[in-house]
């Protein structure tokens, strides 16, 4: 298949100097790149807006949550979300650009599992929106593979010794997302309240979901 690369967040122009404008180089590109695709007629500003729109409401993490309460809460749907997420997931709606290809790996007492992309920044769009900037910071990169423990205690994740961890490398192929486990005394709450529990980070593998609340 094409190498479809998602790149968008790679500024290949290291040797830009820098401007005293506040914005980025990348900022002021993109800028540049709208004006003259309006100005041509290319596009709608509206319809930019709309899209934009879009990845900050509409795309994010909530996709993700609801994905994982849901198989909290069916066994048949876990288990097709295990053997092959991506149709499972578009049967609650979740899917699109980015989202092709979905891995989905389950924690368990035994193992937990943690998403890098070693070599850019791939990352499930659809499910988890847009990626934290210490997702695409190098150290993060490398670090996840070599000490994936000691990346776990600086997020403040400490996990039982005997508790194997596994590295998943995200490409534009593939993308992974962690099924985090069902936290202890949640037996009474609806798909909802334990969607609110599911964090981003807990989908990553950097974080674990939020414990519930005295009321729950
Ligand atoms: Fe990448």
């Amino acid at each position: 298949m094409a190498h479809d690369h998602d790149h968008e967040d790679h500024d290949h122009d290291h040797h830009a100097p820098h401007h005293a404008s506040e914005l980025s180089p990348m900022e002021l590109r993109v800028r540049a790149l709208e004006s003259v695709l309006v100005e041509k007629g290319y596009v709608d500003p509206a319809a930019l807006d709309r899209l934009i729109e879009t990845y900050e409401t509409k795309v994010g993490p909530h996709n993700g949550a609801r994905v994982v309460a849901r198989a909290w809460v069916d066994a048949d749907f876990r288990a097709r979300l295990l053997a092959d997420a991506t149709p499972a997931m578009r049967e609650l709606g979740v899917g699109g650009r980015g989202g092709e290809h979905m891995v989905v790996v389950a924690n368990t007492q035994e193992e937990h599992n943690l998403v890098v992309c070693t070599l850019c920044s791939c990352y499930p769009w659809p499910v988890l929106g847009l990626p934290p900037v210490w997702y695409k910071s190098p150290p993060y990169r490398s670090r996840a593979v070599i000490e994936p423990r000691a990346v776990l205690a600086e997020f403040g994740v400490t996990l039982p010794a005997d508790q194997r961890i596994r590295v998943w490398d995200s490409t534009a192929e593939l993308r992974y997302m962690v099924l985090p486990m069902r936290p202890a005394g949640t037996e009474a709450l609806d798909e909802a309240a334990l969607a609110a529990l599911v964090t981003r980070d807990s989908m990553i593998g950097t974080g674990l979901p939020r414990a519930p609340g005295p009321s729950a």
